[in-house]
């Protein structure tokens, strides 16, 4: 049953459910819709008994603030004692040591993790297809793909396996998932989150961020898991604010931009149309809409894949099999197990992007294509910056089409990459992401619709989302 927090805790106060019912009916909608492959692993005894503690606290009004919030987690973020697969071969049985910070919170806050989502491998994908472990399926058309890399994750929120779940986000993986699944997904500001105990893919990217039913929800989770963290050099001193405070505010007045380069012959008609319907709501409702030009857009792909095949390049070179995970069989020296280790526990697309990096970061190519990129980047952060001078957020489509069938792009990593066109630009200017859904196209897809705003805008950007998702008209 997919529902929001907020109804199950209304429920919870008034005594009608517990914890564990809820938790009970999770778990079997998870084995129901086993066929979806959303999850990787189910904790249910953890999280029965887990739910049973937290009934208690609920008796002694001592509960969290995420009491009875079933929360699923994307395999490449650390649980003490059990696996982080990341979807890969390579890391098949490797234990973690220790909790993510976001995983402490989560429990610190009372919230019940309920078991670990499938994945492209090492997030790197955009249709969970290149997990090692199998596709995840769209639940709506099986033989579609949900999105990725956070595939697992759309399909537990959007079928009611989870009330929400944590995904990452390196150029699009929670928000282009959520489009494709008919869920929110909400990309925080780089460095909002701590990163610790999440298994680094591109480290200037990578942000967690939570997908649930409705904007309140990942707000909820948000509150929880942002601040600044020890473990975490690059999370931000930023105080965290109280997201909730100024959700429900009017929006009359506000101005958001139409960025002109996002809506090009690339883009499919019925999410152009999608756009319009909310621009017009908004209009509606007093916020003033204008055109905006944001002209660097169209290096936005080339840069995102010049400098995150550099850092995955690096950030995979610890996976040598003498340290980490996959070890081979075969070898015979030192070499030899390096070589074998790797090519056989990396899977193609992995291999693909550490050839990648490793070509941009060579000498005689390091000038050439990485030190131009960072250059491209700085490029793209500062005309974000100077286009928040006129207007407080972005409108945008989350992705250039909906839900595409599975094999279909998998031939043509070129066309894959492309389905990231509308996502990477937050990531490389670090600020925050919002995909809300939209109405569903004439296959009966859904279409995700794209906020964005100025780094830490998260307020705002939470506001404005709320405010479209209760004026929903298709
Ligand atoms: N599809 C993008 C990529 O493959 C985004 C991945 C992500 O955000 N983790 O890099």
């Amino acid at each position: 049953m997919v529902q929001t927090y907020d109804r199950l805790r209304t429920a919870l106060e008034q005594g009608t459910t517990t914890c564990e019912a809820i938790t009970q009916n999770y778990l079997s909608t998870i084995y129901e819709k086993q066929h979806l492959n959303a999850f990787l692993a189910v904790y249910e005894d953890y999280a029965l008994n887990t739910a049973r503690s937290i009934d208690e606290k609920m008796k002694r009004g001592t509960a969290g603030p995420l009491a009875g919030m079933v929360v699923a987690v994307k395999d490449n973020i650390c649980i003490k004692d059990r696996t982080v697969t990341c979807g890969s071969r390579m890391l098949e049985h490797f234990v973690s040591l220790y909790d993510a910070t976001v995983i402490q919170k989560l429990k610190d806050a009372d919230a019940i993790i309920i078991g670990k989502t499938n994945l492209d491998e090492f997030a790197m994908g955009s249709s969970s297809e290149n997990s090692a472990f199998g596709r995840v399926k769209h639940p709506l058309k099986n033989e579609y793909v949900p999105g990725g890399s956070s595939g697992g994750s759309a399909v537990a929120v959007a079928t009611g396996m989870s009330t929400t779940a944590l995904g990452s986000d390196t150029g699009g993986s929670i928000r282009q998932p959520a489009a494709f699944c008919g869920v929110v997904g909400l990309k925080p500001t780089y460095g909002r989150v701590s990163r610790f105990g999440l298994v680094a893919y591109a480290s200037s990217f990578d942000v967690i961020g939570p997908l649930g039913n409705c904007v309140i929800d990942v707000a909820r989770v948000l509150q929880v898991i942002a601040g600044h963290d020890e473990k975490d050099s690059t999370s931000a001193y930023v105080p965290v604010p109280e997201y909730l405070i100024d959700i429900h505010k009017d929006i009359t007045g506000l101005r958001v931009g139409l960025p002109k380069e996002y809506f090009d012959e690339s883009l499919n008609s019925e999410i152009r149309s999608a756009i319009e319907s909310a621009v017009n709501v908004l209009e509606r409702n007093g916020v003033i809409v204008q055109e905006v030009s944001l002209p660097h857009t169209k290096y936005a792909i080339a840069t995102y894949y010049i400098l995150v095949t550099a850092e995955a390049s690096s950030n995979l070179a610890r996976y040598d099999g003498a340290r980490y995970g996959y070890r081979s069989q075969n070898a015979t020296d030192l070499y030899s197990l390096y070589v074998k280790s790797r090519s056989e526990g990396f899977g193609e697309e992995v291999k693909r992007r550490i050839m990648l990096g490793t070509y941009v970061l060579s000498a005689g190519y390091y000038d050439a294509y990485y030190r131009k990129g960072q250059k491209v980047r700085r490029l793209i952060r500062d005309e974000f910056q100077q286009v928040f001078q006129e207007i407080d957020c972005l409108l945008t489509p989350t992705s250039p089409t909906t839900a595409f069938k599975a094999g279909e792009k998998l031939k043509n990593p070129l066309e894959m990459y492309l389905s990231d066109i509308y996502t990477t630009s937050a990531n490389l200017a670090g600020i925050p992401g919002i995909s809300i859904p939209w109405g569903v196209d004439t296959n009966g897809m859904p279409i995700g619709v794209q906020l964005l705003a100025p780094q830490f805008g998260e307020p705002l950007l939470l506001r404005i989302a709320h405010f479209l998702e209760s004026h929903r008209t298709m």
